[in-house]
């Protein structure tokens, strides 16, 4: 008790209001709820990652500068020459470095909603205020909308996930050329769904007065390593690199990392799999009674049930079958009906689709 008291006295009040990142348990479930890719690495590649894992030293710091990690990066990413990068654990380091480095306190950070959860968490976590500009209800970037918003904020930071999370659609390069014209701050173009879509804004990492360029290898079958990076100009990377904790590429990370980039070409086959998977999977859930499917540039689809059974019944009694998608009730009111189903193997879109058939009927 004298800990909750303690506790309760010096912990933030706003921290205390929180409710902590719910991350869901899902142990010999069909797992479609987090936009990992479902294939394994093949033998070979396991093979390198355990012998370069071997000849790591884990007595000894991590090397101040990563210059073979940066090499391999650039190469296997088509990251310019002249732009400069930044490793982070994961992308989601990189956003909470992002905010950091650009706002004091009360200062504005801005994106469409819904989108990815942590720009709006991050900006909390810093005492900056964000400030979320709705889709339209098709979950189309309202420019117009987003134009007036950073005329009347004048936000330090704006977020814009594209493809973007969780509704899978690619903002236009038009609509993006004009966000960046009129915002005052920093524009953070995050690509972490990119290798599932047309279009990249990485060759113009460089080049943007006031955009970087944010990715993970996360999505594309490396969301246990934690690796992020971030390309832009040097003179915003050189400043949000000073908030960067020493350290924070781990050995076995660079190591592993390492190993399976030279094998870039098996994730690459992956993710081409599972993206010639995406309009199969979405002709078939729009073939059910009662559902929408959105257009997804992503590894995973948004889809809305409007039939008599709601997007929390269907989640249930999917969970009941063992296969876990993801279910929006609570947040974002726009997705109160919606399902995010990440992409899987052709096995697991059979099961699902026999599930919901089963579910629907
Ligand atoms: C998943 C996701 C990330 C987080 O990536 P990590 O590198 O795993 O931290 C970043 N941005 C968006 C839009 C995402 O959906």
């Amino acid at each position: 008790m004298n800990a909750a008291r303690r506790a309760a006295t010096t912990i933030r009040p706003d921290i205390q209001a929180l409710s902590a990142y719910a991350v869901g348990h899902a142990e010999d479930a069909i797992k479609l709820d987090a936009m990992e890719n479902p294939y394994g690495l093949p033998d070979q590649v396991r093979d390198a990652v355990a012998a370069a894992a071997r000849a790591t030293a884990l007595n000894r710091y991590p090397a101040a500068r990563h210059d073979a990690l940066d090499a391999a990066v650039r190469a296997a990413f088509g990251v310019p020459d002249d732009a400069a990068l930044l490793f982070g654990n994961g992308s989601d380091e990189l956003i909470s470095l992002i905010v950091q480095a650009c706002c004091e306190p009360g200062d504005v950070v801005l994106s469409p909603v819904p989108s990815f959860v942590m720009f709006e968490l991050s900006a909390r976590f810093h005492h900056a205020r964000f400030a979320g500009v709705p889709l339209t209800p098709d979950f189309q970037l309202d420019l117009p909308a987003m134009l007036a918003a950073i005329q009347a904020r004048q936000p330090k930071v704006v977020f814009l996930a594209v493809p973007n999370n969780p509704t899978g659609g690619r903002w236009s390069d038009a609509a993006i050329e004009t966000i960046l014209a009129a915002a005052p701050g920093l524009v953070v173009i995050d690509e972490a769904y990119q290798p599932y879509a047309d279009g990249t804004w990485m060759p113009r990492a460089a080049t943007l007065a006031n955009a970087v360029v944010l990715r993970t290898v996360s999505k594309i079958g490396l969301a246990g390593l934690r690796f992020g990076y971030l390309a832009g100009p040097a003179p915003w990377i050189a400043q949000i690199d000073k908030l960067r904790p020493p350290y924070n590429i781990d050995v076995l990370t660079e190591a592993v990392l390492l190993a399976v980039l030279r094998y870039k070409p098996v994730l690459d086959e992956q993710a081409a799999r599972l993206r010639a998977s995406r309009d199969d999977l979405a002709r078939e859930l729009a073939s059910l009674p009662g559902i929408t499917v959105y257009p997804s540039s992503a590894n995973f689809l948004l889809v809305r049930f409007s039939g008599k059974m709601g997007a929390n019944a269907v989640h249930q009694a999917l969970k009941t079958r063992r296969i876990r998608v993801r279910d929006f009730s609570g947040g974002d009111p726009a997705l109160a009906d919606c399902l995010r189903i990440s992409l899987g193997t052709p096995d697991e879109h059979a099961a699902l689709m026999a599930a919901l058939r089963d579910i629907l009927a």
